[in-house]
């Protein structure tokens, strides 16, 4: 599971890329040209970006120089010529590996583990079990004692990042950047209120808390109560 932006002007191709990595568990977001996709990148930035080569607005090569001169984040090229000078060219430039159109979502697939495992994002476990807690990552599902547990995006992806780091305190920037995605910090009151909606969910409150204990001033640790 990744976050991935995908800078596409051909809405078919665009469409049917973003419901294909949708439905192997990926975070898509989509941009239609070069400028709008640069602001969004800065403001959420994703884990990987494949980037189409011929856009409306801006060449894409130019574009890439644009993301590189913001963010490390790795960039997939998708490119409609075979030219391996100008696929050379952008590697040099920046990126981190090409496809040539037309590809299939199977080979993208590949390339983006490809990518994301040099870069050095930790590969996610497909399943998480806390207490009485289970976590389907790839699906998206949680059940608490066996029953459904209906979560937003968010308090999923909090869910998750808390049981990776099981047992240990993690501090509210580190939710933020990695929960929120905002590095830079952010409105902190977004973490209490998804905090207090997902204790609700999972029957608990702040002064008796089962799963969720908040560190004061430092952050929060999910435990197995269970232990
Ligand atoms: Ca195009």
């Amino acid at each position: 599971m990744a976050a991935i932006h995908l800078i596409e002007d051909d809405e078919p191709i665009r469409a049917a890329l973003q419901t294909a990595l949708v439905g192997r568990g990926h975070v898509v977001e989509t941009s239609a040209n070069g400028l709008d996709a640069l602001a969004r990148v800065v403001a959420q930035p994703p884990e990987v970006i494949v980037l189409d080569l011929g856009l409306p607005d801006v060449d894409g090569a130019d574009l890439l120089g644009m993301i590189r001169a913001v963010s490390g984040v790795p960039v997939i090229i998708a490119t409609a010529r075979d030219d391996e000078l100008e696929i050379v060219r952008l590697l040099n430039a920046g990126a981190d590996d090409y496809l040539v159109k037309p590809f299939s979502a199977d080979q993208l697939e590949a390339r983006l583990r490809a990518v994301l495992r040099r870069s050095g994002a930790p590969s996610r476990p497909s399943k998480a079990v806390v207490g009485g807690i289970e976590l389907d990552i790839a699906a998206r599902t949680a059940t608490l004692d066996g029953a459904e547990l209906e979560l937003t995006r968010k308090e999923f992806d909090l869910l998750v990042y808390l049981a990776e780091n099981l047992g240990t305190v993690v501090s509210r920037s580190d939710i933020l950047a990695e929960v929120w995605r905002q590095p830079f910090g952010g409105n902190d009151k977004t973490i209490d209120v998804h905090v207090s909606w997902l204790r609700k969910k999972l029957g608990e409150t702040a002064a008796k808390p089962h799963y969720l204990h908040t560190v004061r001033g430092v952050g929060m640790r999910l435990v197995d109560p269970h232990q």
